[in-house]
């Protein structure tokens, strides 16, 4: 029997919260989506249909949401995970790229030894609002010269143009399954 659900019940799994983390922001918060074992199952194998030709050789995760289910992806295409983290949470020697914020700026960092010429790079966050921080790890990826990179949310919040920003990085596939 298929069981499979719709991406419009994926849509309705995914819960508003108003005003966090601060007034004006509709927080869309996933974690009411990943309990539900039906939702789970549908997001990973509908991004592991979409990406299992590409020759994927690396994930690489935004911390901290983007781990989630980059990691259970990279484990379906066979690939290795990567992880992209705030300053200072990784241990070994790291490149590091400081975007701005709203208000002031942040900094994130990859290992200097998670990549090489060889790989084929899909980069995962749960959302894409501004796109700046996609726009930095697209940036870091870059100082490893991979073959390829994709890029793949879950959802995007289009009214903020952040796949416009993301352009500026250069010719970069993006994916979204949900936008608002
Ligand atoms: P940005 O750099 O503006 O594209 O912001 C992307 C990062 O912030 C992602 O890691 C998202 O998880 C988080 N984020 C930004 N806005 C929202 C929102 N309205 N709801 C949920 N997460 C958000």
């Amino acid at each position: 029997m298929d069981k499979r659900i719709s991406l419009e019940e994926v849509k309705a799994s995914i819960r508003d919260v108003v005003d966090f983390p601060k007034p004006g922001i509709v927080f869309k918060d996933i974690t009411t989506a990943l309990k539900k074992p039906e939702v789970l199952e549908y997001l990973v194998d509908e991004l592991y249909e979409y990406y299992k030709d590409k020759g994927i050789t690396k994930v690489v995760g935004i911390e901290s949401r983007g781990f989630i289910l980059g990691a259970a992806l990279a484990y379906k295409l066979k690939a290795g995970f990567v992880l992209v983290r705030k300053k200072g949470k990784l241990p070994a020697d790291t490149y590091q790229k400081t975007y701005a914020l709203e208000y002031g700026e942040d900094t994130i960092e990859v290992h200097k030894d998670a990549m090489n010429e060889d790989d084929v790079v899909l980069i995962h966050d749960d959302l894409l609002a501004t796109g700046g921080t996609a726009l930095a790890t697209l940036d870091l990826v870059d100082a490893f010269n991979v073959k390829k990179k994709y890029v793949s949310f879950i959802v995007e919040l289009a009214f903020l143009n952040g796949a416009k920003l993301l352009a500026k990085n250069g010719e970069t596939e993006i994916h979204t399954l949900l936008s608002y």
